[in-house]
């Protein structure tokens, strides 16, 4: 071991604080420091008041600690010694050649996987997501730099991002819309050999509109944002890509136009071949038309051309209900694609056809599902249930044949594990893990570490979680009333308790969702908050889209209670949800709520991140919960069934969840050993975390993709 170490040392001296700081400027422009803690600490402490002022952007604390300070800094030896052994271990990631790709795909690292989607979370500096969708395209991505895939992701730059949410003294959603700058930003132009920027044409319409893009280096992949705000475009053009899924239908196709044959083009134009297209949702569908017009442009007819081009794209949707579907008119279409479509050398209604259930009716809209359904090799949805439910909506594109034989399969969606850690917690597994990053993967190892674990020393984690979410909720909530004028009460402080049971529920405030479910019954809900015995605290947050009012209500209705008296200090609600607010009530709470309509949750993820934090979930058999739940990793509410009366439903979900936190869980919670330990309780959370953590990360989402999408040959 001492050997071991004087080379590394010696090694680690070799590197001059100029090159220490060389590295800490290209490890802040590289989001792999979002996963790995130590990364983010070295990053984080050269400017806490900055680090927390930017939404913990790398890029912004190297721009604003001066050369000289940088210097003085790294003449520190334990804080050099600490930023070489980040970068030694960067450096490492980045050159591995052993990876699981290289054993178990190897026909697969030579030419990249396009991996298209509107929106990806990566980091809350990176605001390019409005939710779910985004933040598993995210966790793909990452989770393929871990694995070794050649994998470049191609979504939009969104230069004013979804929008910051702030709630009006009567707690109504205000969106509030920043202007991010590209150079504050973990990405860099696109710069071709010739040194300018890369930049393709599109048509939209009668017009043609210039694309540029930025990159973003995601550990070992690529992320590529197209952008028009470029000034050779006409001004309205410049806005195509200013907001996530802002606008109206016209923006909208737009933004699909420059995202599905802007993303082809531009991938052709940096000499990228992909081996897959992989179109997360259907709001790039649109690239199948470019591939298709690519080879009848090179003399294939159009049915041959579709042939080849299905044989390279692939399919995930996540829609449930058939009124999600992006559909656009023949009006819409014929404006947007008509002169496109001639490209393509067909007729108008052969091109609306490629999009239609009924290929025949000239009044339908074009559904991109539909698109995307025609021109791929393959299709799934990301549950097992949801698997089932696209088969039955769909089975009228395959001749109304049985919903079994429909060809849409599924992948449960995952997290990346890492990237959903808090530093306490992944301290917690590395040190007894020798620092391996894949134990989670492996149950049999991950039983022996949790046997070496004693409930003592797990409950301890649960306390320091707890603490830092109370502080955290307290922080925000103080700046949120001062905000808006009110004062927060004395007792509110002391209110907001790592001792109290803690429940968590934060989303998209999509109606489905119904985040008030649990205040059907006013009186039983208050009797459960306020038992003085066996308090119990309620986290809510989330967004509504801009133009949902009815989920603005329901943030109106949540916030009107958090005012009632009984309820102050006890239900509160955090403003502007975000992936910063998501890290903190993910790792603290000790249940996380869900309670979406059956089965609109296509799988849904957010309660996987609890797990290895020791948080346990309690939900609807909805999604990835249908069949994670074992009976003894968390609760289930209701019944694997629906009922067509939605208010019946409602009622049955509402009553199934008072019985549970009245007979069950909060019980449990609370019955302790005489040191204080609620040894059944952790032994639930030892349940979740055995039973789910294999199988609920994009580790093995993304291996499932890979044997059995990807390498499907055809
Ligand atoms: C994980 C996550 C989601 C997804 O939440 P679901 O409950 O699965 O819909 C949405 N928004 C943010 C910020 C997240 O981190």
């Amino acid at each position: 071991m001492p050997e071991v170490k004087s080379v590394s040392r010696s090694k680690k001296s070799a590197m001059s604080i100029a090159d220490l700081i060389t590295g800490l400027r290209s490890l802040s422009k590289n989001l792999w420091w979002t996963w790995n803690s130590s990364a983010r600490d070295v990053l984080a402490e050269l400017s806490p008041l900055y680090w927390s002022r930017f939404n913990h952007n790398a890029v912004e604390i190297m721009a604003r600690v001066s050369e000289p300070e940088l210097t003085a800094r790294l003449s520190d030896p334990d804080y050099a010694e600490r930023v070489a052994d980040v970068l030694a271990t960067f450096n490492k990631y980045l050159g591995e050649k052993k990876t699981w790709a290289s054993e178990h795909a190897k026909e697969l690292t030579k030419q990249p996987i396009a991996y298209f989607s509107a929106e990806f979370g990566l980091h809350e500096s990176l605001q390019i997501y409005s939710g779910g969708l985004g933040v598993l395209a995210g966790d793909h991505i990452k989770s393929a730099s871990d694995l070794g895939l050649n994998f470049a992701g191609v979504s939009l730059f969104y230069r004013e991002g979804y929008f910051q949410q702030r709630l009006s003294a009567d707690g109504w959603q205000q969106e509030v819309y920043p202007l991010f700058r590209p150079d504050s930003l973990a990405m860099s132009q696109v710069i071709g050999e010739d040194g300018k920027p890369v930049t393709v044409s599109v048509e939209l319409g009668q017009s043609v509109v210039h694309v540029q893009a930025w990159a973003v280096k995601v550990g070992r992949a690529t992320l590529y944002l197209l952008d028009t705000n470029i000034e050779q475009n006409e001004p309205h053009y410049r806005d195509i890509t200013s907001k996530v899924y802002g606008g109206d239908a016209t923006t909208r196709i737009n933004q699909e136009i420059i995202l599905g044959i802007g993303g082809v083009k531009f991938l052709h134009a940096l000499g990228l071949k992909p081996a897959v297209y992989h179109m997360n949702e259907g709001h790039s569908g649109f690239l199948t038309l470019e591939l298709v017009r690519e080879q009848v442009v090179a003399g294939k007819s159009l049915d041959d051309a579709k042939a080849f081009v299905k044989a390279e794209c692939i399919f995930t949707t996540h829609t449930p209900v058939p009124a999600g579907h992006d559909r656009f008119s023949p009006d819409l279409m014929g404006y947007s694609l008509g002169k496109y479509a001639e490209s393509l050398k067909i007729d108008f209604n052969t091109f609306m056809a490629l999009g239609r259930e009924h290929p025949n009716d000239p009044q339908e809209h074009f559904t991109m599902t539909v698109l995307c359904l025609n021109l791929s090799r393959s299709a799934n949805g990301v549950s097992e249930l949801h698997g089932e439910v696209s088969r039955d909506m769909w089975r009228g594109l395959y001749g109304n044949v049985e919903a079994k034989d429909v060809p849409i399969g599924y992948i449960t969606n995952g997290i990346h594990t890492f990237g959903w850690l808090v530093q306490k917690t992944e301290r917690f597994w590395l040190s007894r893990t020798q620092n391996d990053r894949e134990f989670f993967r492996n149950p049999e190892r991950l039983k022996e570490i949790l046997d070496e674990v004693s409930d003592e020393e797990l409950w301890s984690l649960r306390y320091r979680l707890k603490r830092d979410l109370m502080e955290f909720a307290y922080g925000r909530l103080s700046a949120q009333y001062e905000r808006s004028g009110q004062m927060l009460g004395e007792s509110f402080g002391n209110a907001l308790s790592p001792d109290v049971l803690t429940i968590g529920f934060a989303r998209r405030f999509a109606t489905y969702k119904r985040a008030p479910l649990v205040f059907s019954d006013i009186d039983r809900i208050t009797r459960i908050i306020s038992n003085s015995e066996k308090p119990v605290q309620f986290f809510f947050a989330g967004k509504a889209h801009p133009r949902d009012d009815a989920g603005k209500k329901y943030i109106q209705q949540i916030v009107s209670l958090t005012r009632q008296s009984q309820f102050l200090g006890k239900v509160v609600f955090i403003e502007n949800y975000d992936m910063n607010v998501a890290r903190h009530l993910i790792s603290g709470v000790d249940v996380w709520l869900n309670n979406p309509m059956r089965p609109l949750e296509a799988s849904g993820t957010s309660g996987q991140k609890v797990i290895a934090h020791g948080g346990l979930n309690c939900s609807i058999l909805d999604g990835w919960w249908r069949e994670a739940y074992n009976g003894e990793n968390g609760w289930s509410i209701g019944k694997d069934e629906n009922h067509a009366d939605q208010n019946y439903q409602d009622s049955l979900d509402a009553n199934s969840l008072y019985d549970i936190l009245e007979q069950d869980l909060v019980p449990t919670y609370y019955n302790r050993t005489e040191s204080g330990i609620p040894t059944a309780w952790l032994k639930k959370v030892r349940n979740s975390m055995l039973s789910l953590m294999p199988v609920y990360n994009t580790h093995r989402m993304v291996s499932d993709y890979v044997l059995k999408y990807y390498k499907q040959k055809v």
